[in-house]
């Protein structure tokens, strides 16, 4: 391991400036074992760059699954942050509190549809369980229709939401009532919309399904069979929102306005927090029958309203769009022809997916090596989620490994 200056300064008497192996020996002896520990231990992160442990550099096309959209510790956020700390951070909901009430009034105005309130909780899959529960305890019906291949979260309620066999069946049986339907084929998915149906839930861009964009076509066929049916339209913004796609929402791709919207990641910057957006086609729960501890603490609202001042004064949405044109020009014109380990290019914005000839976890250990963090999307999907304050020089350089990284590929190799 090499280790340069900068790592040296910052090295600690702790467990983080343990050796890279004992560090990851700890973790995967006492963690809960979920996920296989990567090839690098994270120590600090600024803009779109990380430090490990080990002093390497390494640049994040991931940022924690999109949550990090401003980067790492952008410091207009950290000031934020550091403010709201030392003022108030825990207020439960039966109290009214500054931070919060500023962060209802200035992102419903910002949100795709007619929404005039907002559930504010602690993460992607708590806005999707509030969202089961709000089409629920409104409706007074219990059918919900997904998607195959969307990902919903892997709470129970968003768990039967979510497709992959993968992430059920050890957990089986789910919550009743939920039924999945190809997009490839909008009839089924019309035919599945009935009188009994509560909420039909949509991610726009299938993010865990392998970046994939919703044809237009079974888009606005959903909407329309849910008016005729009364059935509510939940849209799951929490990856695509906040910019990633080059708008403010996906749906403003789409010109739809879903009933609710799921908001999560990136919302506050990098503190956990979930938000569920409704309208008086929704209508309230009974008091109480709803609730969080954590949820639309002051903490994280000034974390959100932090967030949003960042992507008004940098301009975030319409960086992502020229970044996001940018990378599919780069990636299309280096990467075709014949012997080309791509199969087919998709996303939206910077939310970019690669689908490959091979499998894709060979490169994503390759790439880190050569300095880069990047994501799969299922088993042969590179998935590159570059924050939006990434810098051209960066966006290039970024590309510059991806694409030397493939061409290293034996494209007709397993997979
Ligand atoms: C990540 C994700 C979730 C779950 O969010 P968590 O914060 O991990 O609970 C739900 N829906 C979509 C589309 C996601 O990408």
């Amino acid at each position: 391991m090499t280790m340069n200056d900068a790592g040296r300064r910052s090295a600690q008497p702790t467990a983080a400036a343990a050796p890279a192996d004992a560090l990851r020996a700890i973790e995967e002896r006492h963690g809960a074992g979920l996920l296989k520990k990567r090839g690098a231990n994270l120590l600090s992160g600024q803009g779109a760059w990380l430090t490990t442990t080990d002093g390497r550099r390494l640049l994040d096309f991931a940022v924690g699954h999109g949550v990090a959209a401003l980067g790492h510790c952008h410091p207009h956020w950290v000031a934020a942050v550091q403010r709201q700390v030392a003022e108030l951070t825990t207020c439960p909901d039966s109290f009214a509190t500054p931070r919060r009430a500023e962060l209802l009034q200035r992102l419903l105005p910002l949100l795709p549809g007619d929404f005039d309130r907002l559930f504010l909780c602690n993460s992607g899959t708590e806005a999707v369980e509030a969202a089961l529960k709000f089409a629920r305890g409104t409706s007074g019906r219990t059918g919900v229709v997904a998607l195959n291949s969307g990902f919903h979260g892997r709470t129970l309620g968003a768990l039967s939401a979510t497709a992959k066999a993968q992430y059920r069946d050890p957990f089986l049986p789910l919550v009743p009532g939920f039924r999945h339907v190809s997009p490839g084929d909008p009839a089924a998915v019309e035919a599945a919309i009935d009188e009994q149906t509560a909420c039909v839930i949509l991610e726009l861009v299938q993010g865990e399904g392998g970046v994939r964009p919703l044809e237009r076509n079974l888009v606005e066929r959903v909407r329309a069979r849910c008016d005729a049916t009364r059935a509510l339209l939940v849209v799951d913004e929490v990856q695509t929102g906040f910019g990633r796609t080059g708008r403010l929402f996906a749906c403003e791709h789409y010109g739809l306005r879903p009933d609710l919207l799921c908001l999560g990641k990136a919302i506050a910057g990098g503190l956990p927090m979930g938000a569920l957006a409704f309208g008086p086609r929704v209508g309230t729960l009974p008091p109480s029958s709803h609730g969080t501890t954590f949820g639309g603490n002051p903490l994280v609202c000034a974390a959100a309203l932090a967030v949003l001042d960042v992507f008004e004064r940098e301009q975030l949405v319409a960086r992502a769009e020229r970044l996001g044109a940018r990378a599919r020009e780069r990636l299309t014109n280096e990467l075709s022809g014949p012997g080309s380990p791509l199969r087919e290019l998709r996303g939206l914005g910077l939310m970019i997916g690669l689908e490959l000839k091979f499998k894709v976890d060979g490169l994503l250990v390759r790439l880190l090596e050569r300095g880069l963090v990047a994501l799969a999307a299922g088993p042969n999907v590179l998935r590159l989620l570059p924050p939006l304050v990434t810098t051209d020089a960066d966006l290039e350089h970024g590309l510059d490994l991806v694409v030397a990284a493939l061409r290293e590929e034996p494209a007709g190799g397993p997979g």
